[in-house]
């Protein structure tokens, strides 16, 4: 079949989002500001790339990760919030404010990924499938284990949106860090994707619960070594930093993970040990 460029696409995306102003579910101004948003002429992808993630490798694991505009960013041109238990702390640190995705083309990527998989579905999974599909005979290539991090900067659950894609890829290891515990406490998630839930200063008794039940929380500290050094709550602490392959990681530990970037908190996000 032959695939839509991204030209092609935007043209299907605003088609959808004139319908979405004329029964009144986003505004002018809103739509105005998605014509400014630029799609890719050629085929796009919508898998892309980490410092984080390429430390992966080094664990055996060729991993690739979906970006999206974290949190309530995509509002301003007709987009959605992604990120439904964001605290004011992690919205403002968000991985995705720093790094390449800093850089005016990695915010305008990050732009046309959110308004294809809010305004055009089945395109976004039509893509994703075929390049989770090229990822893994590259790795298999290699001789490494293909990951893919569906939520690089959002918390959308997968595994009902898109269960298909866990079946499709048995031999493809799925994973990310949510902050929704009944996800990551769930008995019913698919059996190649691992969650670690990822605590704030708004849920940190969900974080307890998390590491009591057995599973792993993903914990900022201003001091990682002194973390390490100390435990949190009496549970250990790992290096989160060496490598982002969490499915290999132990289980009921906090994955540790310094501030990065330019990334300044006062609301209590990041834990000051
Ligand atoms: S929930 Fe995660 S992806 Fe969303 S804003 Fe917070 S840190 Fe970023």
């Amino acid at each position: 079949m032959k695939q839509q460029t991204g030209l092609e696409l935007r043209s299907l995306v605003l088609l959808a989002m004139r319908k979405a102003l004329k029964d009144g579910q986003i505004s002018r101004r809103q739509y105005r500001k998605a014509l400014k948003v630029r799609f890719p002429e050629t085929v796009p992808d919508i898998l892309g790339t980490s410092l984080k993630v390429e430390k992966s490798l080094k664990k055996g694991f060729l991993t690739s990760i979906v970006y999206l505009a974290p949190s309530r960013e995509s509002i301003a041109y007709g987009g959605a919030d992604v990120c439904p238990l964001a605290s004011l702390g992690c919205s403002r640190a968000c991985l995705a404010t720093k790094g390449r995705l800093r850089m005016t083309l990695g915010s305008n990527a990050k732009a046309w990924k959110t308004l294809l998989w809010l305004y055009y579905p089945e395109a976004f999974k039509t893509l994703l499938r075929r390049e989770i599909y090229n990822l893994r005979n590259r790795a298999i290539h290699k001789g490494l284990m293909p990951a893919v991090r569906l939520n690089g900067a959002s918390d959308i659950v997968w595994e009902t949106k898109f269960p298909q894609i866990f079946s499709w890829f048995p031999d493809v290891v799925f994973y990310d860090y949510s902050k929704i515990s009944a996800r990551v406490l769930s008995s019913s998630l698919p059996s190649n994707y691992s969650l670690t839930f990822s605590r704030s200063e708004t849920n940190e008794p969900e974080a307890l619960k998390v590491l009591k039940a057995g599973g792993n929380v993903a914990i900022v500290f201003t001091d990682l070594e002194k973390a390490m050094r100390d435990g949190w709550n009496g549970f250990e602490v790992i290096n989160g930093d060496e490598t982002d392959a969490r499915p290999i990681d132990k289980t009921g530990v906090v994955v540790g993970l310094s501030p990065k970037g330019k990334a300044k908190d006062d609301s209590g996000f990041f834990v000051h040990n």
